[in-house]
C-alpha cells in the first residue's frame, strides 16, 4: 500500500526514468560544450498564479527542472504575478504544493516578478533615457487602429518624438499616480513597419490602479508580460529560457529588450504545449469548469489538474515517466489520453495493494458451509512483491460476488458461475452453484452454491480445473463503501471541434461521474488514509478520497485495468 499525497515525494532519480533526448536538451549540451554562459545551466519555471497547474505544466517543470538536474544546474520557481487582477494567493500555495508533489525541488530559489518591479521600472526608465522609449496618450482602441495589418505597416503615434525630458516627466507622473487608469502608456520605440507585430512599438507599461497580491497598492502601472520576462531572466541569471511556441514571435523582442538595456541575456526556447485529447489544457477553461459547477472544484477528480490527479491517485511518478516519454518539439500536436494512462498502470500495478471489493453485489449462500463459522484466509497483498505482505480475509456462509459474475444462461466463452459450473473464489474455496432464488420478476436475488472444504486457499484438491477465478467480500464482514467511477471529461472530438472554440461545452461528457453505492469491500482498508491506493482485484485501480471516512470509505476509480472480458463480451463496458 502506498499513499503519494504527501507534500513531498521521493525524488525522481534520472537513471530510472527513460530520458530520450530532444533539441532543447541538445542545445544545453551544445552550450555546454562551447563553454557558453561560464559552463553554467540555470532554467526556470515560471507560472503565473491564476489557476492550478495542470499536466501540461507538468511537461514545462519535468523539462525545466529535469534538465537542472541532469546539468547540475538550477531551476528557479518564479511567480509571474505582472498582471494584479487575476493573481491569488490560494494559487500560489497549490503551485507550491503541486511542483513539489511532482518531485522538484528549487531550494531557496522561488521568486516573485513582483520583487523585481523597482529594477525593471528604472530599466524603463533608462529606456526611455537611451531615447527608446516613450509616453503614449494614445487610447487602447486608438493603439490597435494605428497598429496596421499584416500588408500594411502600422501608423506612429503622434506622441513618438516627445522629447526625452517630457518622457521622463510623465512617466515619473504616471507612477505618481496623476493619470487615470488606461490614460497613457509607455512604449517601447522599434519599428511601426515590421513584419512582426510584437516589434510595432509594443507597449511596456499601463497605469492600472489595481490590487496587487503582494505589492498591496504600492503601484498604479504595471509592466507588460513581454517586458517584464526576460528581464526577470535576465536578473535571476537564467542561461535558457524555456517556453512555449507561441512565444517564438516574441523573441525577437525578448532579445531586443536585454540588448538595448546591455543586460545578461538568457537564450528563449520554444517548445511545443502539452495537448491531451478528451480534455482542456487551459487554466481559463479549467476555471470555467469549476466556476459553471460542471466540477466540484480545481482538485475534482476528473480534472487535468496536478491536484486533481492526485486526488485520483495518479502518481507523481506516472506523470513524469509520462513527461519523459511524449518529446519535445516544435510542432504542437496531441497527445492520446490512454497514453498517459499506459504509463500511470504501470506504475499503479507496481505500488497498488491488491483488495477485493464488489461494486454490484448479489448474495451468494455456500449451504454446506456451518453456520457461525468465520475462515481466516490468508492473502497476498500483492502477486509479485512479496515485500508488501499478506492479509487475512474472513470467509463465512454468507458472500457477495459482483452480479456480473452469475449468469443463469451463461453465453459460450463465458466461465464464470452459471447453475451446475464450479469457480474458484480467490483464496478461498471452489464452489458450485446449485440453484438461484428469484424475485417477482424473474431477477436472481439470491445464488446458492456448495463448497469443496478440500480446496481451502483456491486450490485444486485433486488436479481438477475451474476455469474462473472470482472475487467476493464476506457479508458479515465486508464493509460498505462508496466508488466513484469516471469518464473522461470530454467525449472524442475532432481536431475541427477541438479548434471551435465555442463549440467545446457541447462535447462535454454527460455523466462524467457515476456514484456507485451499496458496494462491499474488505474489512482490511477500514481507516486507510486519503490517497492509498489499491487495485480491486478484477475491477480497476482505486485510490481513497478525502472525503473517505472509517464508517464510509470513498474511493476514486483511477483508471480501469484492461479487462480481457472487453474483447470477449464486445459492446459491454469493462468496469
Ligand atoms: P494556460 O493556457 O493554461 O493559462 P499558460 O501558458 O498561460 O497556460 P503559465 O502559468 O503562464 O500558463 O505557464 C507556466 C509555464 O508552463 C510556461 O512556461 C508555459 O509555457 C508552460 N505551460 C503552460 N501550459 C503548457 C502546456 N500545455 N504544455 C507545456 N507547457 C505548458
Ligand atoms: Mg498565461
Amino acid at each position: 500500500m502506498s499513499t503519494d499525497s504527501s507534500n513531498v515525494s521521493t525524488p525522481p532519480s534520472p537513471e530510472k526514468e527513460a530520458k530520450p533526448s530532444n533539441f532543447v536538451r541538445d542545445i544545453v549540451i551544445q552550450d555546454l560544450a562551447s563553454g557558453k554562459n561560464g559552463g553554467r545551466v540555470h532554467t526556470r519555471f515560471p507560472p503565473e498564479p491564476n489557476g492550478y497547474l495542470h499536466i501540461g505544466h507538468a511537461k514545462s517543470i519535468c523539462l525545466n527542472f529535469g534538465l537542472a538536474k541532469e546539468f547540475g544546474g538550477k531551476c528557479n520557481l518564479r511567480f509571474d504575478d505582472t498582471n494584479p487582477s487575476k493573481e491569488e494567493t490560494e494559487y500560489v500555495d497549490s503551485i507550491i504544493e503541486d511542483v513539489r508533489w511532482l518531485g522538484f525541488d528549487w531550494d531557496d530559489r522561488m521568486f516573485y516578478a513582483s520583487d523585481y518591479f523597482e529594477q525593471i521600472y528604472q530599466w524603463a526608465v533608462d529606456l526611455i533615457k537611451k531615447g527608446k522609449a516613450y509616453v503614449c496618450d494614445l487610447t487602447a482602441e486608438q493603439i490597435r487602429e494605428h497598429r496596421g495589418t499584416t500588408t500594411e505597416p502600422g501608423k506612429e503615434s503622434p506622441y513618438r518624438n516627445r522629447s526625452v525630458e517630457e518622457n521622463l516627466d510623465l512617466f515619473t507622473r504616471m507612477r505618481a499616480g496623476e493619470f487615470p487608469d488606461g490614460s497613457r502608456t509607455l512604449r517601447s520605440k522599434i519599428d511601426m513597419a515590421s513584419p512582426n507585430f510584437n516589434m510595432r512599438d509594443p507597449v511596456m507599461y499601463r497605469i492600472l490602479r489595481a490590487h496587487h497580491h503582494r505589492t498591496g497598492d504600492t503601484w498604479c502601472l504595471y509592466p507588460m508580460y513581454d517586458f517584464a520576462h526576460g528581464e526577470c531572466d535576465s536578473i535571476e541569471g537564467i542561461t535558457h529560457s524555456i517556453c512555449t511556441l507561441e512565444f517564438e514571435d516574441h523573441r525577437p523582442l525578448y532579445d531586443w529588450y536585454v540588448e538595448n538595456l546591455d543586460i545578461h541575456h538568457p537564450q528563449q526556447i520554444e517548445f511545443d504545449r502539452l495537448n491531451l485529447t478528451n480534455t482542456v489544457l487551459s487554466k481559463r477553461k479549467l476555471l470555467l469548469l469549476v466556476q459553471k459547477g460542471i466540477v466540484s472544484g480545481w482538485d475534482d477528480p476528473r480534472m487535468p489538474t496536478l491536484s486533481g490527479m492526485r486526488r485520483r491517485g495518479y502518481t507523481a511518478e506516472a506523470i513524469r515517466t509520462f513527461c519523459g516519454n511524449i518529446g519535445v518539439s516544435k510542432t504542437n500536436g496531441i497527445v492520446e489520453f490512454s497514453m498517459l494512462e499506459h504509463f500511470l498502470r504501470e506504475d499503479l500495478n507496481k505500488k497498488a495493494a491488491r483488495v477485493m471489493t464488489v461494486l454490484d453485489p448479489i448474495k451468494v449462500i455456500i449451504d454446506n458451509f456451518p453456520d457461525g463459522q468465520v475462515d481466516q484466509l490468508e492473502a497476498v497483498n500483492h502477486p509479485d512483491d512479496p515485500s508488501m505482505g499478506t492479509r487475512t480475509v474472513p470467509f463465512s456462509k454468507v458472500i457477495y460476488i459482483e452480479r456480473d459474475d452469475f449468469r443463469e444462461d451463461p453465453p459460450k466463452q463465458y466461465f464464470r458461475l452459471s447453475p451446475g459450473r464450479e469457480v474458484r473464489l480467490r483464496y478461498a474455496y471452489f464452489v458450485t452453484c446449485t440453484s438461484v432464488v428469484k424475485n417477482e420478476a424473474g431477477e436472481v436475488t439470491e445464488i446458492h452454491c456448495t463448497y469443496d472444504p478440500a480446496s481451502r486457499g483456491g486450490n485444486s484438491p485433486d488436479g481438477r480445473k475451474v476455469k474462473s477465478t472470482i472475487h467476493w467480500v464476506s457479508a458479515e464482514h465486508g464493509i460498505d463503501c462508496e466508488a466513484r467511477l469516471y469518464e473522461n471529461l470530454f467525449r472524442e472530438a475532432s481536431e475541427d471541434e477541438v479548434e471551435a472554440q465555442e463549440t467545446e461545452w457541447a462535447w462535454l461528457t454527460p455523466n462524467s461521474m457515476i456514484n456507485v453505492t451499496g458496494a462491499k469491500v474488505e474489512p482490511c482498508v477500514k481507516g486507510a488514509a486519503a490517497g492509498t491506493l489499491y487495485q480491486f482485484e478484477r475491477v480497476g485501480y482505486f485510490c481513497v478520497d478525502k472525503t473517505s471516512t472509517p464508517e464510509m470509505p470513498v474511493f476514486n476509480r483511477t483508471v480501469a485495468l484492461r479487462d480481457s472480458w472487453a474483447k470477449i463480451e464486445k459492446g459491454q463496458k469493462p468496469k
